[in-house]
């Protein structure tokens, strides 16, 4: 039989795993490798968190190929040349792999499709990530789609259920690359420890997707609706780091919601708007570092002072429901999703910051940073992007935590020194005659008068609009 490889990037599964199968039912003995390039990712190379995570994620994709017979051949970049280096090693007579969708990575695999073609090898890339390819909704006149509902409406309408694709029982024994180097080789894993308290929350790999969807499904899908904005409670699936990197596939979570189709799609509309941020970075491939309304280009953004910065980052902003969310971020690598609407309301309208500090904050600490999903969800709150909030709608956070935090539970669970706080007083402290030892005795900023400059900030890009 002919060798192939399998190139893994995030797709790290082995169940409904297109470029395997691809090799599979090609007849080819497939080698599984994955090249380690960072420098190939441009201006967002991965973060420290997403190191972390993958470093879990390889060794769980490498036992997985053990189990098979198999095992992933770990190789140093650049790209190109690692995978003709192997290609010529093991004779190889094709390559397969799954895309991404980030502008810098798809200039650099056409490029690299291109070269192995030149070279004698077929080269094939397949989608194991999306349910609908970004190029492949498009609205009457052609155009890509800026607003969410009518681009679901679309993409929902197109979705085909594929078969699912077991892993395979057993792989062929194939050599390893001579090239080839161990997982922690690639220094990811934090050496200060500082992600200890991401594991008790967390499982990478397959298995650990698969727990975490068995887990979503008894415990939170049929409440999904109603509990998925309260941050205290399971309410949502926690799927998104596995998503990123591939671990399991939204066809495989979509499959397993069916069970209860009401609440399904209500889960499944929150699946389309990661495919609505693909959509947008595909066709908007510079938004991750401008804005898409470009009338934000000369807004007054603030010089906000580091120490300010820095408390929002470190949770000592003095705002119980920010803190508590900056806090939940550092320890776990991961914000529940309303309080990440809050933290970067605060951040771009009441301290004005412009919205790529917090994108690049979240880059960094987030195991689930993702450019599509972060790009979107900080325009969107910052009132940049497509189908943005308005700018003027700030958030109040105060009103917010008492909506969504009634019983201050979750403040309590990340800033325990407020605790002590009857629920109600746990929102807004600084109102409370009891002082916190340890915790900020007032907020960096006056909530009311930040939100009115924020106003007035925003008639400049009014007067754009004007012009
Ligand atoms: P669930 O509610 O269980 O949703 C299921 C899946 O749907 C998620 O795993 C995710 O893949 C997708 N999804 C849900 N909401 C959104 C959304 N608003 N936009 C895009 N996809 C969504 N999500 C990331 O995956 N990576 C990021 O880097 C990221 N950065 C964000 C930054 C900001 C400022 C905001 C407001 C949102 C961001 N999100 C990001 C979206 C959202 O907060 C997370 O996807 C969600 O909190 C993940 O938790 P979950 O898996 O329990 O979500």
């Amino acid at each position: 039989m002919p060798n192939a490889l399998v190139w893994f990037r995030n797709d790290l599964r082995l169940n409904d795993q297109p470029a395997l199968q691809a090799a599979l039912r090609g007849g080819f003995n497939p080698i599984a490798v994955y090249v380690h390039a960072p420098e190939e990712e441009g201006a967002w190379q991965p973060g420290a968190a997403s190191d972390a995570w993958r470093h879990g994620s390889l060794l769980a994709l490498d036992a997985s190929l053990h189990q098979c017979g198999s095992r992933l051949n770990i190789l140093r970049g650049p790209s190109i040349e690692a995978l003709q280096k192997a290609a010529i090693a093991c004779n190889a007579e094709a390559v397969f792999w799954n895309r991404r969708y980030e502008p810098v990575i798809e200039v650099r695999d056409a490029g690299i499709k291109r070269a192995l073609r030149t070279a004698g090898l077929r080269a094939e890339s397949f989608n194991s990530s999306l349910m609908v390819e970004p190029w492949q909704v498009e609205s009457k006149q052609g155009d890509p789609y800026r607003v969410f509902t009518p681009f679901w409406r679309t993409a929902s309408g197109q979705l085909r259920l594929p078969a699912s694709q077991p892993a395979p029982a057993r792989l062929p024994d194939v050599t390893g690359l001579a090239d080839a180097i161990g997982v922690d080789e690639l220094n990811l894993a934090p050496r200060m420890h500082w992600d200890q308290g991401f594991w008790n929350q967390w499982t990478p790999g397959e298995a650990g997707a698969h727990a975490a969807l068995t887990t979503f499904l008894e415990q939170a899908l049929a409440d999904y609706a109603q509990a998925r904005d309260f941050p205290a409670a399971v309410g949502t699936s926690r799927l998104s780091p596995h998503l990123h990197f591939g671990e399991i596939s939204p066809w495989q979570v979509a499959r397993s919601i069916q069970q209860l189709p009401e609440a399904g799609a209500v889960f499944l509309r929150q699946l389309g708007w990661r495919e609505f941020a693909h959509h947008v970075l595909h066709h908007f491939p510079e938004t991750p570092d401008n804005n898409f309304n470009h009338r934000f280009d000369d807004f007054p953004w603030a010089d906000v002072p580091e120490a300010s910065l820095d408390a929002w980052r470190r949770g000592r902003t003095g705002v119980p429901i920010i803190d508590a969310g900056m806090r939940e971020l550092w320890a776990t690598g991961w914000m529940h999703n309303r309080v990440r609407m809050i933290v970067a309301s605060f951040l771009t309208k009441n301290l004005r910051a412009n919205w790529q500090q917090g994108a690049s904050w979240f880059w960094d600490t987030l195991v689930d940073a993702d450019l599509a999903n972060n790009t979107l969800g900080w325009q969107w709150v910052a009132g940049t992007g497509v189908d943005a909030a308005p700018y003027i709608r700030v958030f109040n956070p105060v009103l917010q935590s008492q909506r969504f935090d009634a019983d201050g539970e979750y403040i309590a669970r990340w800033i325990p020194e407020l605790a002590v706080l009857a629920a109600k007083d746990r929102h807004a402290p600084w109102l409370s005659s009891r002082k916190i030892a340890g915790y900020p005795d007032a907020p960096i900023l006056d909530l009311a008068s930040s939100r009115l400059d924020a106003l007035k900030a925003f008639d400049h890009v009014r007067a754009v609009r004007a012009d």
